[in-house]
């Protein structure tokens, strides 16, 4: 049984302040636009639209750090076994019905010592991220959360838990993201507005944008553009994600072997945009960081080196966070 999560106050956001009725959930496509084949592979087309990003940027560029160490598989969080997907050593199998105190440690060093150093590249160079924070890893490490806050990086949710949701219960679903919401706020002062869940499940989008309050849904990799979806006939702002500007391919195979490989794709990808963005139709990029992988020393030398890329094409790129992005879309390209 859902309960009614109540109209949010969420001051001057776009939305999420309509009241909220449940009605009793039907096994959902995602997204269940009512055309029975629920994609859209047609988008923008051809003519994507002109952003008109602040200043006349040619780009706008999102980096997002991933903080989800402690919020990963383990018995101690009374998961059956030990966490299997991005750590360094790919592949095998999880440990079941005890502590695997490799895996762990690796976890703990993105946490301990990785968070730490990325925030300081950034820091030297001026650029805010966006967190997508798992509520459990936040919560095992408040002075983090309160770092992220401090420095002015937006924390997003990331979910409550880093597992996958794919086959989870409704009603826990919806509680899940109840708590990550209230966890993340009462640990940095600032209800989050984006959600990311990664793994979601088929109910994630729409009891996303059943609980309110949120800006835009990052769970999408379709697109180099924000655009709108229709939940239950309400706009719903869909900034995509990205899976290959990401660390977590140091992780996977056939990955980036070396960090080299990650710092050239990167740059090739702003390289290529930001080309796009001068000859008239300017795009988004992501980037994707996990503390315990980019956090490693030889994988942060190739973080830097990107990062000052960047940085000496400031006059021509908007380095922001998704919030910002979602503002300035809801402003500038209202849904229709
Ligand atoms: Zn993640």
């Amino acid at each position: 049984m859902l309960t009614q999560t109540g109209p949010r106050s969420m001051g001057s956001l776009p939305r999420g302040r309509h009241r909220v009725t449940f009605h009793r959930m039907t096994d959902a496509s995602f997204p269940d636009d009512g055309s029975g084949y629920p994609r859209d592979l047609r988008g923008y087309g051809a003519t994507p639209p002109d952003p008109q990003w602040p200043g006349g940027a040619k780009l706008a560029l999102s980096f997002v750090l991933n903080y989800e160490e402690g919020g990963e598989n383990t018995v101690l969080n009374g998961d059956k076994g030990s966490e299997l997907y991005l750590h360094e050593v790919p592949g095998g199998s999880p440990v079941i019905g005890e502590r695997n105190r490799s895996v762990e440690t690796q976890f703990d060093y993105g946490a301990r010592a990785g968070v730490w150093r990325v925030m300081r590249l950034f820091a030297q160079q001026g650029f805010h991220f966006t967190v997508y924070g798992v509520g459990r890893a936040l919560e095992l490490n408040p002075p983090v959360a309160r770092a992220f806050a401090e420095a002015g990086h937006e924390v997003a949710s990331h979910a409550w838990r880093w597992i996958d949701y794919h086959s989870m219960d409704e009603a826990q679903e919806a509680a899940e993201i109840v708590r990550c919401v209230e966890t993340i706020e009462r640990l940095t002062g600032t209800r989050p507005v984006g959600w990311y869940t990664g793994r979601f499940s088929p109910r994630t989008r729409r009891l996303v944008a059943r609980h309110g309050g949120f800006l835009y849904d990052s769970d999408s990799y379709d697109d180099d553009l924000p655009h709108y979806v229709q939940v239950e006939g309400k706009p719903v702002l869909v900034i995509p994600y990205t899976l290959d500007n990401n660390d977590m391919k140091f992780a996977v195979p056939p990955g980036f072997g070396d960090p080299d490989g990650f710092e050239r794709h990167l740059r090739d990808a702003f390289d290529l945009l930001l080309e796009e963005g001068r000859a008239g139709s300017p795009k988004m990029m992501s980037v994707g960081l996990h503390c315990r992988l980019v956090g490693r020393p030889g994988r942060a030398r190739a973080l830097q080196r990107f990062l000052a890329h960047v940085a000496a094409h400031r006059d021509e790129v908007w380095v922001t966070t998704r919030a910002a992005i979602a503002r300035h879309w809801w402003q500038h390209h209202p849904p229709a």
